[in-house]
């Protein structure tokens, strides 16, 4: 047998470059061409965390613009989260919830059903944004089922869609370069347009339009509504879509056709939940109670993964009978209510509730004034878009015909790497550059990461054109 000896890890000042390598070497990264990887890009290895602060394993840091993908709230290494979780670590790290309780999944339950819209009122854990929508869709599938609507089986999704990447959020998913390819594996889903105001589908102008968008909506659902079970949305915001940030009202008007058609509304704030449109959940800004709630991401500060589909008791109760009726809602994961990731949700919870919830709204509005001031002018920045602490900056070829970039430019990408030299981590989609810091960014903060990024902005579409 040939015992090879474990690869150990140079306390040289090698280290930084070994694992480099090692890294080309042996990792797969997610929504990354590993060819290009491997080949030259510039990898920044990630040792520790400070507040919003990243630090690599040279020493270099960097402003954590982008939430570490869209979960951190508090910054890192907060005190007391970390607390919770080592408190936690003493007891237990992780006990399954089929078949048995935990003490911290109850707690969390309690928390969620008093924090959320009024009247979800039960919580189904998993460990992913994908995973929670992929339980709701199931969900709302088998509500239908049990409920007599036995010809209610098909979904609908918005234009741009993302909600995941398991293949039933991928059938949800309307994002061409992402998606398309699975055709084969994936479910019918209708289609609503994306209510994109600066490339409207219908092509009006929101100045003067009559959110004609919405009752082609309306029109859609109500001529398939035999057959839906239930429509998908990001409330507000679809995040992955480039920050299309929805017209006041379209949520609200989506929910009462929901309503008046027997469709069960799924919310997916997998990206808007926990503050980051301003309130605790986007639907709340539109008085929206959905049926079912996908919620990820935020729930545990960014520390752990953790997720979890709130259902209102209606919804449950379609799934009670006796052990032989066949109701059971046959889904779950190992991880199902860990403990470690619950104990980090109640302490994330609890530090967004003694103040930072409040301070968002101001923050906003500065984080506004900033980008208003440097940034939507420029030449080839064509729509920003913001709700809260969620922006979206789309760069155009030209700004009087809204002319895309070639997407082989790859301009958001670049820009981002502009700012990763200028000591900022961003991410992209396609040309749209995201900023969306956690929470408790504080105002120079939020100064470095506007100039930051307007500073990229014009040394890659001003300077190197
Ligand atoms: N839904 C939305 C709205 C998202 O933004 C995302 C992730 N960006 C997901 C679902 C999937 O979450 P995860 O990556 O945790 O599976």
């Amino acid at each position: 047998m040939n015992v090879q000896k474990k690869a150990e890890l140079p306390k040289t000042v090698d280290r930084a470059a070994w694992l480099i390598e090692a890294d080309r070497k042996h990792l797969w990264h997610p929504f990354t061409q590993m060819q290009t990887w491997m080949d030259n890009e510039e990898v920044i290895v990630i040792e520790k965390g400070e507040g919003c602060w990243l630090v690599d394993t040279e020493g270099r840091r960097y402003l954590d613009g982008a939430s570490s993908l869209w979960c951190n709230l508090h910054g890192h290494r907060v005190k007391a989260i970390d607390q919770a979780i080592s408190e936690q670590l003493q007891r237990v790290a992780h006990s399954t919830l089929l078949g048995l309780a935990n003490v911290p999944s109850i707690e969390l339950a309690v928390e969620l059903v008093s924090l959320a819209p009024d009247g979800l009122t039960r919580v189904f854990y998993s460990d992913a944004g994908a995973t929670a929508v992929e339980a709701a869709v199931k969900m709302a599938f088998q509500y239908q089922q049990q409920s007599g609507q036995n010809n209610r089986t098909r979904f609908a999704a918005l234009g741009a869609a993302y909600h995941g990447d398991t293949l039933g959020s991928v059938s949800l998913g309307g994002i061409g370069v992402m998606h398309d390819l699975f055709d084969p594996l994936r479910f019918d889903v209708l289609r609503i347009p994306s209510p994109y105001c600066y490339r409207c589908p219908l092509e009006l102008e929101k100045s003067s339009c009559s959110m004609e968008c919405a009752s082609e909506a309306e029109r859609v659902l109500e001529v398939n509504a035999d057959t839906l079970a239930g429509v998908v949305i990001e409330p507000l915001v679809q995040g992955a879509a480039g920050m299309i940030v929805h017209p006041k009202g379209y949520l609200a008007r989506i929910r009462a056709a929901c309503h008046r058609l027997g469709i069960l509304l799924i919310a997916d704030e997998v990206a808007t939940g926990f503050g980051r449109t301003g309130s605790f959940f986007a639907c709340t800004q539109e008085g929206v109670l959905p049926d079912l709630l996908c919620i990820a991401k935020g729930l545990s500060g960014g520390y752990l993964p953790l997720a979890a589909t709130l259902a209102t008791e209606a919804v449950f109760e379609a799934f009670l009978g006796p052990v032989d009726s066949n109701r059971t809602f046959f889904h779950g994961h190992t991880y199902t209510g860990n403990p470690l990731g619950c104990v980090a949700a109640l302490a994330n919870l609890q530090l967004l509730k003694d103040g930072l919830l409040d301070e968002i709204p101001a923050k906003a509005e500065k984080l506004g004034d900033l980008i208003e001031r440097h940034i939507s002018h420029m030449l080839h920045v064509g729509d920003v878009r913001r709700k809260g602490l969620m922006v979206g900056i789309e760069l155009v070829g030209d700004r009087q015909t809204k002319e895309p970039y070639l997407t082989s430019l790859r301009m958001g990408h670049r820009v981002i790497l502009e700012a990763r030299k200028r000591g900022v981590i961003l991410r992209p989609l396609g040309d749209v550059v995201v900023l969306m810091p956690p929470l408790v960014i504080s105002k120079d903060e939020m100064t470095t990461l506007v100039d930051v990024t307007a500073d990229s902005i014009r040394v890659v579409t001003e300077l190197s054109q």
